[in-house]
């Protein structure tokens, strides 16, 4: 077991006790969003039942305190875990700013994160999308601008030589696997593609706006994944996403925001174990994916 501890010392601590993480070859990150965090109950992977907690750090990265990173173990895999994108509270994601996302990508770096899992709900923006679809996004349409382009740059990080290519932009490994457990245990539809936008988290969008996208080539729009997409890349990690259409996207059908929230609460439901599961497929992944997510020199 790993106390909690904080900032100079968080490097320390954060290292695995002596053949702890040996007998796994990858180090996972989870990060949390609404796909798998129940935020209107207070409900976070860290809190729940059916996962060990072995405490928690902050690592102190060159562009300032990290987020809390939880130290999970599911059926004995280790894994960290990061609340809502890094954000410290679900009203703070209005910040635009990016400085949660900086700082928690320069922690994985610090610790040596080789694959990660995120996910968000996101807005519908096909006619034939239902609430509760689960989509194992497999392309990216960015529109966000506000946050630092480069993780690199923005917290002093070098990869010398090595120039991030999206094409395709999530890790075709994580992608597998999520898909193929998805597809047997979701209760709901599943699709195994999907292009998810990302544009201003500030606000909704408007109904010209989501009919741009679909001409575009979007399928569903959300407001943080493609952020970590990016920066995962830039690092060279794994990442993948098991994005989830909670309401239409406005212009499609109408819909509450209590309506968003319900259905939210039942995806995380469906969706959780299909993440703990991958947890465990992914600890001792052989990366049969190449150069897509490491880059090459
Ligand atoms: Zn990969």
């Amino acid at each position: 077991m790993t106390k909690p501890c904080l900032f100079l010392a968080a490097i320390l601590c954060a290292l695995p006790a002596t053949g702890e993480q040996s007998e796994f070859t990858n180090v996972i990150a989870v990060i949390g969003g609404t796909t798998i965090d129940r935020r209107s109950q207070g409900a976070y992977l860290d809190t729940n039942d059916s996962i060990e907690n072995d405490g928690s750090v902050i690592i102190e990265t060159s562009a300032g305190s990290s987020p809390t990173l939880y130290k999970l173990r599911y059926q004995g895999v280790p894994f960290y875990y990061v609340r809502f994108h890094g954000y410290a509270t679900a009203d703070d994601s209005l910040d635009t700013n990016g400085q949660n996302f900086v700082r928690m990508f320069a922690a994985f770096h610090e610790l040596g994160v080789t694959h990660i899992i995120g996910g968000a709900t996101s807005g519908g923006i096909l006619e034939n999308q239902q609430q509760g679809d689960l989509i194992v996004s497999d392309d990216f349409l960015n529109f966000n601008y506000e946050r630092p382009s480069s993780i690199l740059a923005a917290a002093a990080i070098e990869r010398p030589g090595v120039f991030p290519r999206y094409n395709p932009p999530f890790c075709p490994d994580i992608r597998k696997i999520l898909y193929a457990i998805a597809a047997d245990i979701y209760p709901g539809r599943v699709s195994p593609t999907g292009t998810v936008v990302q544009d201003d988290p500030s606000r909704f969008e408007t109904p010209a706006e989501i009919r741009m996208y679909r001409t575009l080539g979007g399928d569903h729009v959300s407001h943080n994944v493609v952020t970590e997409a990016i920066y995962a890349r830039q690092l060279g990690m794994h990442f993948a996403v098991l994005d989830s259409v909670s309401n239409p996207a406005e212009g499609v059908r109408s819909f509450t925001r209590g309506t968003i929230r319900t259905t939210g609460d039942a995806i995380a439901r469906g969706a959780i174990p299909v993440v703990l599961k991958a947890v465990v497929e992914l600890s001792r992944l052989s990366p049969a994916c190449g150069t897509t997510c490491i880059g090459e020199h």
